[in-house]
């Protein structure tokens, strides 16, 4: 019997048709080095997004279960906070060793649970495991400073010091990435920590949890609940947990930002984007192209970094760009197929609501005077007509009063601007509240400093369509897109995850053992 699937038992005797439903597999807790199943009464289904079919149980982890691993992280704290930093260190680069082994394993949860195409999921591996890397380097992320002889016999020194317990609450859409922009992180530099994954695809932050403790990390310094607001509320008010990293909506981020906050707890939230591409007339046309449907429809459109947003600059030849996008998507339309067959470009929205809100939006542009140049709402993928797929789209002719300009769709769809000059462009990408990434496209170079200079953007791309930063930077929205004052991985990273500790001291000289006598 496969699992998951419906079991119809006649039972002749009575001659009644009983159906049973063999049990869902479940998702376990991950409290004190155990994977232990909850005894919750409140579960959640988890869909594949290609079918709709449930494919597990997720629980919403009971008050008692989320205390013990509050309890848990507390009580392995001081001894991981006093392991040595070569030791954590080693633990690290363990790690980023077993990920290496285990992306493909890692990667097909991804595509199970959240749809996006096996090539999409190693490369969500892959660039939370270049964050587990760069944590390698703790040794140098912590140093201290100090200043010698601020007078007589007197230096100052500052360490970088742990804080305790951190939480961590995640998205659905890099179910691996963004839980390793926060564990790995928060307790390499001597933190516990505890993670509450997305309720919607878990499966690759439990691998994950199971790699870390292969790797070494002590039992209790990593614990995972599960669950939604209830955990979230959780965490936001307990007060053992002194820091709260968040990545997701703007709804969900700025309420956990206020209420963590209010509990007196650091938080940082990366959170809602609108990400426009400013395409030049003097662009390299071919590469701004295959840029521009990669970064607005790559992993259906489900990146907070998507280039959502093309304003082209119309003087002069650049009408040519309008009919070549869609030269571009109907070759690409033939290998739009299902997630994990090779060669796929897309996979499936999240969940149906999650379909039916993307349509909707691109409805409001025709109602609203837009005009759709290509129309992905009626595509059915052979095989997987009950999936929550939508095909590319491209609405033009979009003013930034529209619903579909200041809502982020969050699917495959481009929405297209016009303006005649540069400063409009400016003008139009500072006027949105969000301000996560941006790029231009132009092969001047005045031009892409002047933009670079100008927009009100933390990530800005020259040429490049999805600036995310490498992890020895950080990652920098801003505006609605980011609340708190410190980023995630890189330099800022380690700020959020640690305080510092600032000691003033004076040694005496004549103080000193086996000093020769002062001369007189
Ligand atoms: P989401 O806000 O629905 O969920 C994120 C987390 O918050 C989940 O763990 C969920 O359980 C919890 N949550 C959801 N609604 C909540 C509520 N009302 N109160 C308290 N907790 C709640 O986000 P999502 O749909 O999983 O992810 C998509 C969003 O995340 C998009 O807006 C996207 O732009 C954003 N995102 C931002 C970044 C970034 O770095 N800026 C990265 C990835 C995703």
């Amino acid at each position: 019997l496969v699992k998951g699937k419906r079991e119809v038992k006649q039972l002749t005797n009575i001659s009644i048709v009983f159906i049973f439903f063999l049990p869902q597999p479940t998702v376990k807790l991950f409290i004190d080095g155990k994977f232990i199943e909850s005894k919750s009464d409140k579960w959640i289904d988890i869909h594949n997004p290609a079918t709709n079919e449930v494919i597990g149980r997720v629980p919403e982890s009971t008050k008692a279960e989320m205390d013990a691993a509050v309890s848990s992280c507390k009580r392995t704290f001081p001894a991981w906070a006093d392991t040595s930093i070569l030791s954590r260190q080693q633990v690290l680069l363990r790690y980023q060793q077993l990920i290496k082994e285990n992306l493909k394993e890692i990667a097909r949860l991804i595509t199970l649970e959240q749809g996006k195409t096996l090539a999409d999921a190693e490369g969500d591996v892959f660039r939370g495991l270049q964050v587990v890397e760069h944590a390698c380097s703790v040794t140098s992320l912590m140093l201290g400073e100090t200043m010698p002889s601020i007078t007589k016999d007197m230096d100052l020194y500052s360490y970088r010091l742990p804080l305790g317990v951190c939480a961590g609450i995640a998205p659905f859409n890099f179910p691996a990435m963004i839980p390793l922009w926060m564990f790995p992180m928060a307790m390499v530099c001597g933190n516990t920590f505890l993670m509450k994954p997305s309720e919607r695809v878990p499966g690759a932050t439990m691998l994950l949890a199971k790699l870390f403790q292969d790797s070494g990390a002590p039992d209790g310094t990593l614990n995972i609940i599960h669950g939604q607001h209830e955990a979230v509320n959780f965490i936001c008010d307990h007060p053992d947990i002194k820091a709260i990293s968040f990545v997701g909506s703007n709804q969900a981020g700025e309420y956990i930002f206020e209420r963590g906050s209010r509990h007196g707890k650091r938080v940082q939230a990366n959170m809602g984007a609108k990400n426009h591409g400013v395409v030049m007339p003097d662009a390299n046309k071919e590469n701004t192209l295959n840029q521009l449907v990669g970064a607005a429809f790559g992993a259906a459109g489900q990146r907070c970094m998507a280039l959502s947003t093309a304003i082209l600059l119309v003087e002069r030849q650049s009408c040519l760009f309008l009919p070549l996008p869609l030269f571009v998507l109907d070759s690409l339309s033939f290998r739009f197929i299902f997630r994990d067959q090779p060669g796929a470009d897309l996979g499936p929205l999240i969940t149906p609501q999650a379909k039916e809100r993307v349509c909707n939006l691109i409805d409001s542009g025709t109602k609203e005077g837009a005009s759709i140049l290509l129309d992905g709402r009626s595509i059915k993928v052979k095989g997987y007509e009950n999936g929550n797929f939508v095909g590319p789209t491209i609405i033009s002719n979009v003013k930034p009063n529209m619903t579909c300009y200041k809502e982020e769709i969050f699917g495959p769809v481009l929405v297209v601007l016009e303006t005649d000059t540069l400063d409009e462009a400016i003008k139009i990408v500072n006027d949105n509240p969000y301000g996560n990434g941006t790029a231009i496209f132009t092969t001047n170079g005045a031009t892409a400093r002047k933009y670079s200079h100008l927009v009100d953007v933390g990530q800005v791309g020259v040429n490049v369509p999805i600036p995310v930063p490498l992890p020895m930077f950080s990652f920098t929205g801003s505006r609605a897109s980011f609340r708190g004052d410190t980023n995630f991985y890189g330099k800022q990273g380690i700020q959020f995850y640690t305080q510092l500790k600032t000691i003033t001291s004076q040694w005496k000289e004549e103080d000193a053992s086996l000093s020769s006598p002062a001369v007189v």
